[in-house]
C-alpha cells in the first residue's frame, strides 16, 4: 500500500484551522512500519552514523529503531524537566511564545556525527533547536530525518544547508 495512504489527516488539532497528520493508523500496520522503516534506513545508512537523536515523543517510535538498525547509539531530546542528568536547553519560537527542548550534556560527543530524528517537519522551529543542542556539545549533523515533510511550511529554511531526508512529502 502507498505509505500516504496510512497517514490520516484530523481536521482542527489541536487547534482550529489545524489540519494535523496523524501518524497513529501507521503505527498500527507492522506493513507500513517496515516500508517507512526500511526507506529511514536507506537515507541514514549513506553516511557514517554514531547518534540518532529521537525528538520527544514522536521521534522515539521510529529513532530506537533506526538507531539499532544503523548500530548507532540513541539519543532521547526531551521536553523541560523530563531528564535526569545534567541539560543543555535550547528554545524555539511557538506561534504564540516559546518553548524548549533538553538533552543529556554526555549524549554527545565532540565529533559524533548525528542523524536526527522526528515525525513531521512543519515550519523547522523544532528540527532547528535540536541540531543548534547536538553542534554545542561538538557533534556534526549529518542527516534530518523525518517521516513527513510539510513542504508549505518552509521548514528547510530554518535548517540552513543541512541535509533532509523525508519519506514523505506534502
Ligand atoms: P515545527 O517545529 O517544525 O513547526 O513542528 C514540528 C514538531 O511538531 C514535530 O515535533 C512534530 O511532532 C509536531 N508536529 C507539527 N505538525 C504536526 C502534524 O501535522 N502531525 C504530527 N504528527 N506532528 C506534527
Amino acid at each position: 500500500m502507498n505509505l500516504e495512504n496510512y497517514i490520516r489527516d484530523i481536521q482542527d488539532f489541536p487547534k482550529p484551522g489545524i489540519v494535523f497528520k496523524d501518524i497513529t493508523p501507521l503505527l498500527l500496520s507492522p506493513e507500513g512500519r517496515n516500508q517507512c522503516l526500511q526507506q529511514l534506513v536507506a537515507a541514514g545508512a549513506k553516511h557514517p552514523i554514531d547518534k540518532v537523536v529521537g525528538v520527544e515523543s514522536r521521534g522515539f517510535f521510529f529513532g530506537t529503531l533506526v538507531a539499532d538498525r544503523l548500530q548507532a547509539g540513541f539519543v532521547p531530546v526531551r521536553k523541560p524537566r523530563k531528564l535526569p542528568f545534567q541539560t543543555l536547553s535550547e528554545s524555539y519560537a511557538l506561534e504564540y511564545g516559546t518553548d524548549s527542548l533538553e538533552i543529556h550534556a554526555d549524549a554527545i560527543q565532540p565529533g559524533d556525527r548525528v542523524l536526527i530524528h522526528d515525525d513531521v517537519l512543519a515550519t523547522g522551529g523544532t528540527a532547528a533547536a535540536v541540531c543548534r543542542l547536538v553542534e554545542r556539545l561538538g557533534g556534526e549533523v549529518v542527516l534530518c530525518s523525518f517521516l513527513m515533510e510539510l513542504t508549505f511550511l518552509n521548514g528547510r529554511q530554518q535548517l540552513d544547508n543541512r541535509p533532509i531526508h523525508a519519506v514523505m512529502t506534502y
